[in-house]
């Protein structure tokens, strides 16, 4: 996708900001807890390249990704020897090209440990790392009971030619929720699964942001796979406070083009906006393709920290807003991040589109030029 260097509509990062909430993170767990930031969707839509590299100088122990493609791009722009985790189920076809690159990968069940056997003895490759997936209660990917976790274990054990345990972890589906209850039977279900492997390997994982910022004190965890909490937003949108954090991603536009339009003007496809009186509207050159959603019709922009609101449907590529009075062209718009004390966060978008703020960010598309400040 070619990226809009000639567009004034920038994705900036603030540099500080994020190594700022990787430190919050890192004082929630022991000094030797490690961390890996968790870069997978483009960095949640903030740019894999610029993020990396900001993780890289407030030395991150490692990367987690969705997709082995995630992890072969992080070694193309030189993490040549960083650890990279693949979090989701990679096809056990694929294990050479992981075991090459020295990819760690996620087991969910033996099966998958079987036929990626198969593909790993016809060669000469260093062991694939791989780390187990505990089904403690999120009922997407791993181990379901103790029995099923011991035979993976067993069966990585007895090839350490093509296997190399590295990693146990499981994934809490409800940390951000101000209800605790299922939180702790996943809890226990984890101390269950610990308590029955008698040597754990190097890495044993659990938090999220969510556990990193609200439970603490009672996960066992070695490693926190950091995602929101880095990029500053509360991963329980408004559910639970989340003061330390700051935001990391702004994004900016311009007005490229200006009217007064009499009362009665209709603004846009499907002439859903149509004026009340004479009004100033202005054109932005953003639109859903750069993944700034189609249904924030009638949200609103900042412009020197007063808003602006948006008219008429969002298109692919522009979106009008309605000024408060004439603005030229050249004027700075925000539409995610401060504006002269204003304040406009992927929260605030995600409550506004019925949404997590999670969506809001990894709409962002390549297309919007990625700046750090
Ligand atoms: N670990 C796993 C397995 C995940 O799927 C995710 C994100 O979805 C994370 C960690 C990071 O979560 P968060 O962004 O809430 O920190």
């Amino acid at each position: 996708m070619a990226i809009g260097n000639h567009r004034p509509t920038t994705i900036t990062l603030d540099g500080q900001a994020l190594v700022h909430n990787i430190e919050v993170a890192r004082k929630q767990f022991a000094k030797d807890t490690y961390l890996f930031a968790v870069v997978k969707a483009n960095a949640y839509g903030h740019g894999v390249k610029e993020v990396a590299a900001l993780a890289k100088k407030a030395k991150v122990d490692g990367y987690a990704v969705a997709i082995l493609d995630e992890g072969l791009e992080l070694r193309d722009l030189g993490y040549k020897t960083d650890t990279i985790l693949v979090l989701g189920i990679t096809p056990p076809t694929q294990v050479l090209l992981a075991a090459k690159y020295g990819i760690s990968l996620t087991v969910g069940d033996i099966s998958w440990l079987e036929t990626a056997t198969t593909f790993l003895c016809e060669q000469n490759l260093a062991p694939l790392k791989v780390h187990i997936a505990v089904d403690t209660g999120m009922g997407r990917i791993g181990a379901r009971n103790t029995d099923e976790l011991l035979n993976m274990i067993e069966f990585i054990e007895k090839q350490p030619n093509l296997f190399e345990f590295e990693g146990l972890f499981t994934h809490f589906a409800t940390a951000d929720d101000d209800n605790p209850e299922y939180f702790k039977k996943q809890l226990a279900n984890w101390q269950t699964a610990l308590a029955a492997v008698k040597n754990l390997p190097k890495f044993v994982h659990a938090a999220n942001s969510a556990a990193t910022l609200w439970h603490n004190q009672d996960v066992y965890t070695n490693v926190i796979r950091l995602g929101a909490g880095m990029y500053g937003f509360n991963p329980s949108g408004k559910t639970l406070g989340a003061p330390n954090l700051q935001p990391v991603l702004s994004l900016q536009s311009e007005i490229v083009f200006v009217k007064k339009v009499p009362a009665n003007t209709k603004i846009s496809y499907g002439a859903t906006y149509v004026t009340k009186k004479t009004e100033w509207i202005a054109t932005l050159p953003i639109g859903y393709a750069d993944g700034y959603l189609r249904r924030m019709q009638g949200y609103k922009v900042l412009i020197d920290g007063e808003t602006a609101e948006i008219v008429g449907r969002v298109t692919m590529d522009q979106m009008m807003i309605r000024l408060a009075r004439y603005y030229p062209i050249g004027t700075s718009v925000t539409l995610i991040g401060g504006s002269q004390g204003a304040y406009l966060g992927a929260v605030d978008l995600a409550e506004y589109a019925k949404t997590i703020p999670y969506e809001i960010v990894t709409n962002l598309s390549s297309r919007i030029k990625r700046e750090v400040k």
